[in-house]
């Protein structure tokens, strides 16, 4: 802990070096640290907190929607990798390999898995049989491995934990509603609980997963204006069902194929999370994900040091009991001050001062750390004041992040255009496209900036590509990614 102190004395400013800006964060606030292993972090305990918090909001959606956990195993054989043409290619370039085990080469190499796709598609084809088997949804919470050339902390990382959901159906249209579903719980998970806006709509084709129909994401701008995808849902029609066998008899005793989807989030969202509401004093954490809500500071002079301390419980205990995460920090070793800087930059949501003054006239004051406000409330109200702010702080930061993501997004339609907004200021860019592979490769090539996807609902409809000047077929999101 001393050495990471020292090793991060300040933040450095987003606006001097933003990248150095996350690392100082991420280290200082304690979130995770570099392992030997390259590519791959040790998630601390302040930063898995933020994961199990994710998992249990999602968990709980996924059940609500008839889904349950199951588990697979990490090694996939070799073979199955080659069923399935897309995916064999998409995947080949990062698969580590297990080629020996207690000193004996092994018959058949075993990846260690991206993705699930291949292991559950060979299991299901032994589950489903009939109609009536169906549908199987399943989600697993795991690591995964993908040997990625440049990584960056929680954003993408060579060893990482998702969730991948695996469903199959009788109909295309079941699938695709399944695949849409599960699409909009994302949306509105990140957006209502981790108050990231997001964009959500289609991968092209060739940004697509690798095996799939159609891709589906969700999109959320950081700080410096780049795009991070911050969720996936795939649709994919019967191309695993047919490489697998996943077969069925249907209601008319007809075999048929299955329609399967996929959809993931991973640890990359802790990242996300960081970059678009951090700030120059540190991170700032949404209250819903927050592993700690309201930190309490008892201040004044050593002589009413015991009676503020006493009334600090009392409350403590009438907030821990109404269901919020609240700590108290009574060193007596550290100013109050020093407290204040250490968890405005750990991100604590309120922090609730209380001091002789305060406790003359019954009331405690609560700082925001979003907005720095200051609010002087009544003791006896104190579960509803805290409540109710916690409410408008998840709120106001959401509003916040929003605002950004307006601030910095344009409509162009030239690639001109495109490539000078993106010099001046990067953001998101909404352009027209025709469709072509050769004009999205040339945005990239000349630009920097990649497809995000194509929004269901974009802000300006395009006429005309942005490249070749031809009829659009879509309006996309363009922007540099992480
Ligand atoms: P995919 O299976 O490629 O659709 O990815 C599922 C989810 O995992 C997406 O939300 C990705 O953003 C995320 N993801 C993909 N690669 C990485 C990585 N290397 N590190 C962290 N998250 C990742």
């Amino acid at each position: 802990m001393a050495k990471d102190k020292q090793f991060v004395s300040e933040i450095t400013p987003q606006g001097e070096d933003f990248s150095r800006w996350y690392i100082d964060v991420i280290k200082k606030a304690e979130l995770m640290d570099y392992s030997p292993v390259r590519g791959c972090i040790v998630f601390r305990p302040e930063g898995f907190e933020l994961w199990e918090n994710i998992q249990d909001e999602l968990d709980r959606r996924f059940k609500e929607t008839g889904h349950r956990n199951a588990y697979f195993p990490l090694f996939i054989p070799e073979s199955f990798f080659q069923k399935e043409k897309d995916h064999v290619e998409g995947f080949n370039p990062e698969l580590p390999w297990v080629t020996e085990a207690a000193g004996e080469q092994l018959e058949e190499r075993l990846a260690i898995r991206p993705t699930s796709e291949t292991m559950i598609g060979h299991m299901y084809a032994k589950w489903i049989q009939s109609y009536r088997d169906l549908p199987v949804k399943i989600n697993q919470w795991a690591n995964v491995v993908r040997w990625e050339k440049r990584t960056l902390p929680f954003l993408r990382t060579s060893e990482f934990l998702w969730q991948e959901g695996h469903t199959a159906h009788e109909t295309e249209e079941e699938a695709r509603e399944e695949t849409m579903q599960m699409l909009e719980i994302y949306r509105d998970f990140v957006e209502n609980f981790l108050a990231m806006p997001v964009i959500v709509g289609q991968k092209t084709p060739s940004e697509k997963f690798a095996g799939a129909v159609d891709t589906f994401s969700i999109e959320a701008m950081m700080k410096d204006g780049r795009a991070v995808q911050a969720g996936t849902s795939h649709y994919l029609g019967t191309n695993f069902a047919v490489a697998f066998d996943i077969k069925f008899l249907d209601r008319e005793n007809n075999l048929q194929h299955a329609h399967t989807t996929s959809w993931g989030v991973s640890t990359r969202l802790i990242g996300a999370l960081i970059m678009v509401h951090g700030d120059d004093r540190g991170l700032a954490l949404p209250p819903k994900v927050a592993p700690t809500q309201v930190v309490m500071i008892p201040i004044g002079p050593p002589k009413t040091r015991e009676q503020v301390i006493a009334r600090v419980d009392e409350l403590y205990a009438e907030l821990k009991k109404a269901g919020i995460r609240v700590r108290v920090d009574d060193r007596a070793d550290l100013s109050p001050g020093w407290k204040f800087n250490e968890y405005e930059m750990r991100g604590v949501p309120i922090r609730l001062e209380l001091g002789p003054r305060d406790m003359e006239n019954g009331a405690a004051v609560l700082v925001s750390r979003s907005s720095g406000e200051k609010r002087v409330v009544q003791q006896s109200g104190i579960v509803d004041e805290v409540t109710r702010l916690l409410d408008e702080i998840q709120r106001e930061m959401y509003d916040k992040a929003l605002r950004f993501r307006e601030e910095h997004s344009k409509s162009v339609d030239t690639l001109d255009e495109l490539k000078a907004q993106q010099e001046a200021s990067r953001g998101f860019v909404e352009a027209g496209w025709c469709g072509s592979e050769a004009c999205e490769r040339q945005v990239k090539e000349e630009t920097g900036a990649t497809s995000r996807n194509i929004p269901f609902q974009p802000e300006h409809e395009k006429s005309t590509c942005l490249v070749c000047g031809a009829e659009a077929k879509h309006t996309v999101v363009f922007a540099r990614a992480y």
